[in-house]
C-alpha cells in the first residue's frame, strides 16, 4: 500500500486521514499500514460520525483523505452544511475506492473538496487496498503486477480476451503466502493496457472499474450498468450526484425508475423548467441505454445517504414474481 500512497504524491510530511472502516474490513487497516510505512502522520478516523470526521480533518490539517467515493461526497455536503468552505481545509489528494464510480463522479468530488482524486482498487481476498492505483496522469490504474498477474476473460465462456478488450478481471498471486489465489475471478469489468504510461511507470494498467459482471441489470432484455446512468445524470448539470434506481415488473414489462436530486437552484426554479429537464433526461437515457426510464427529479437531500458503500439500485422484480 505504501507504493500506492507514493503514487498519490504522499510523503512523511503528509497527514493521512483514513475514513475507511477499521475492524474486519481491509480498507481501514490496509491504508493505515501503508501510511505508517511511509512515516506519515495517520489519523485512524474509521467510518461514521461525520461531524467528528470534519473536526478531525480541520484540527489535524489532513492533506490526504481516504474513504469510499460516496462518503467523500457525503463529507463534502456535510462540510458545506456546517458552513465550511473547501479552502478552510488542507486536503490536496484523496484515495477513493471500494465501490465502482465513474469519471463524472470523480470530477464532482474533485471540485467539491478541492483535491485531486486517485482511484485505489482492492479485493479483500487478495490483499485489500493496493492491488492497483491510478497515477497523476489519470491513465487507468497501475496494477502491482510483480505481486498479482492480471488477465481479462469473457465472463460467460472463461476464455482469455485479447489486450484492449473489455471483460472480467482475473488475478493470480505470485508472492502471497498462506492463501495464494490462482486465476481468481473478481467479477469486476475492466480493460488491460500493457504499454508504458505517460508517468513513466511500466506496470500494466487497468481501466477504472465502473461495473461488475454481477451488478449488471437486464431490463427488457437490455444490459444496463448503473454507472451508465450515473454518467448521463452527471453530464447534464443542475443535478446532485445522489440518485436511486428502482426496477419493477408490471405484467411482463420491466419498469426502470430513476430518481435524482435537483440542485438547490433548480429546485427553486419554475415548474416548467424542471419538467423540461425531466424530458431531456428521459431522452438522453433512452438514446444512451436503448430503453426508456421513468425519470423523477426530487427535492435536494431527500434520497438516502451512505456512510460506507452506496446502495443505489433496488430491484423489486423478484418480489413481484413470488
Ligand atoms: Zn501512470
Amino acid at each position: 500500500m505504501a507504493r500506492c500512497l507514493y503514487m498519490a504524491g504522499a510523503s512523511n510530511r503528509d497527514v493521512i486521514h483514513v475514513a475507511y472502516g477499521y475492524g474486519l474490513f481491509t480498507g481501514g487497516l490496509g491504508l493505515h499500514g501503508g501510511a505508517e510505512e511511509i512515516g506519515a502522520m495517520t489519523v485512524p478516523a474509521s467510518g461514521g460520525n461525520t461531524a467528528r470526521q470534519i473536526q478531525l480533518l480541520m484540527d489535524f490539517g489532513a492533506t490526504i483523505l481516504c474513504c469510499t467515493p460516496s462518503y467523500a461526497l457525503y463529507l463534502a455536503d456535510a462540510m458545506k452544511e456546517a458552513g465550511y468552505t473547501k479552502d478552510q481545509f488542507k486536503l490536496r489528494a484523496g484515495i477513493f475506492g471500494a465501490e465502482p464510480w465513474t469519471l463524472e463522479m470523480k470530477q464532482e468530488i474533485e471540485s467539491r473538496l478541492g483535491l485531486k482524486a486517485y482511484d485505489v482498487y482492492r479485493l479483500s481476498e487478495i490483499m485489500g487496498p493496493g492491488v492497483s492505483m491510478s497515477c497523476h496522469e489519470d491513465c487507468g490504474l497501475h496494477i502491482n503486477a510483480d505481486h498479482f498477474i492480471p488477465e481479462i476473460i469473457d465472463p460467460d465462456t472463461g476464455e482469455v480476451l485479447p489486450d484492449g478488450e473489455k471483460g472480467e478481471l482475473v488475478f493470480s498471486c505470485v508472492t502471497k503466502q498462506a492463501l495464494p489465489l490462482l486465476r481468481y475471478r473478481t467479477r469486476d469489468l475492466s480493460i488491460l493496457h500493457w504499454e508504458p504510461c505517460k508517468c513513466g511507470r511500466t506496470l500494466p494498467r487497468m481501466e477504472k472499474v465502473t461495473g461488475r459482471s454481477d451488478d449488471m441489470l437486464i431490463i427488457r432484455g437490455v444490459n444496463v450498468f448503473p454507472s451508465q446512468i450515473e454518467s448521463v445524470l452527471l453530464s447534464i448539470g443542475q443535478l446532485e450526484p445522489h440518485y436511486m434506481l428502482y426496477v419493477d415488473r408490471k405484467g411482463a414489462l420491466d419498469i426502470l425508475t430513476v430518481e435524482v436530486e435537483m440542485s438547490q437552484e433548480l429546485f427553486s426554479d419554475e415548474v416548467k423548467n424542471i419538467e423540461s429537464l425531466e424530458k431531456k433526461l428521459h431522452a438522453k437515457i433512452e438514446s444512451t441505454l436503448g430503453i426508456s426510464a421513468d425519470v423523477r427529479l426530487v427535492a435536494p437531500k431527500t434520497l438516502p445517504r451512505s456512510e460506507g458503500k452506496a446502495k443505489r439500485v433496488i430491484d423489486r422484480r423478484n418480489l413481484f414474481n413470488k
